[in-house]
């Protein structure tokens, strides 16, 4: 079925523009012409619980999508293993690379160091792209909060080179909020985020941050990188 996305987009703000967090989420999920079509994607990350969680409320058959990149940590495979459980998601994916494009261009295993643009996009972007199709709509955990490209995020927006619809429910939310949520519904924390991890992406790639420092600073430090690439589609 071809959509006219600009049209969703208006449709969906002027149904649900006011609402966030749960009550997007539980809208989206319901909506009848997604119904089905949706797919949530997670990094089972330091703030990851909140989103999934919420899904988990609505629908826990919603399918989940994680990026296992082969470069993960131990801890957030963990994690999730940890979460799949107690909240009794029934449809988690685990999306491997390509082994073709490993063993063609990242045999030795240390393209992030060399090119990490290409190493994200063969490790993330184009597993998850082909995860998503199919699907007409991708929710994510992002926050405004969290910085750099994310400080305008919409809640309901498009992607029309991939024919989809992104929504963004946590959008505006606060770390504050994130983690009264959290210790509200009693869900467990990432095990790094005790040690400084407040943003936990791939191995090589992740440091833990110091007092005061953004949250995301652990990111490809040193870099003038900001994004692994899967939100810069449009
Ligand atoms: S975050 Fe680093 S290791 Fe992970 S896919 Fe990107 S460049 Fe590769």
């Amino acid at each position: 079925m071809t959509m006219d996305w600009k049209a969703e987009v208006t449709r969906l703000r002027a149904s649900h523009g006011g609402l966030d967090g749960l009550a997007l989420v539980r809208e989206l999920l319901r909506d009848p012409a997604l119904r089905g079509r949706t797919a949530v994607v997670s990094s089972f990350g330091a703030e990851s619980a909140v989103l999934l969680d919420m899904v988990a409320t609505v629908d826990p058959s919603t399918p989940v999508i994680f990026l296992d990149t082969g470069k993960v940590f131990a801890e957030t495979l963990a994690y999730r293993d940890e979460l799949t459980a107690l909240l009794g998601l029934r449809d988690v994916r685990s999306v491997e690379p390509e082994a073709t494009d490993m063993r063609q261009h990242d045999a030795d295993g240390d393209l992030w160091r060399k090119s990490p643009d290409f190493c994200c996009h063969l490790r993330k972007t184009a597993p998850l792209h082909k995860a998503l199709s199919g699907f007409s709509a991708w929710i994510t955990g992002r926050k405004r909060f969290q910085g750099g490209l994310r400080t305008e995020l919409a809640a309901i927006e498009a992607e029309p080179a991939h024919a989809r619809l992104k929504f963004n429910p946590l959008a505006t939310w606060s770390e504050a909020d994130i983690e009264d949520y959290r210790r509200l519904r009693h869900l467990p924390a990432h095990p790094l985020v005790a040690d400084g991890y407040l943003s936990i992406g791939c191995v090589p790639c992740t440091r833990p941050v110091q007092p005061g420092e953004d949250p995301r600073a652990g990111r490809w430090w040193g870099l003038d990188k900001t994004e692994c690439g899967i939100h810069l589609a449009r």
